[in-house]
């Protein structure tokens, strides 16, 4: 299974293409603009709990066969929230000042 380049930011639903340098993921691909992460999530993912690193960038050219963004596509469903935003400020008060090492 290759990760799933989803399209969006879950919280403020900006397009996230699979070149952006501002695509932030977490170990359960949940995807977040880098503005959100630093801003209104304090590094918390509001699904897992995890922090967040920069999503890679796949290749465009086909350097190794089957293994392109052509040949393995970016997701095309939009994700979005299933909590609602106080208790997303909550969860990540919570969780900010333990690293993600440490939650
Ligand atoms: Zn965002
Ligand atoms: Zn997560």
């Amino acid at each position: 299974m290759a990760l799933e380049l989803r399209p969006n930011c879950e919280f403020c639903d900006i397009d996230l293409p699979p070149d952006s340098l501002e695509a932030r993921i977490c170990t359960f691909e949940c995807t977040f603009c880098a503005s959100c992460v630093e801003t209104e999530l304090s590094n918390v993912c509001p699904n897992c709990g995890g922090g967040f690193e920069k999503r890679p960038i796949r290749p465009k050219q086909e350097w190794r066969p089957g293994l392109s963004l052509a040949k393995r596509p970016a997701s095309t469903t939009r994700h979005q929230l299933s909590y609602d935003k106080p208790d997303i400020s909550a969860f990540s008060t919570r969780l900010r000042d333990t690293p993600p090492v440490a939650r």
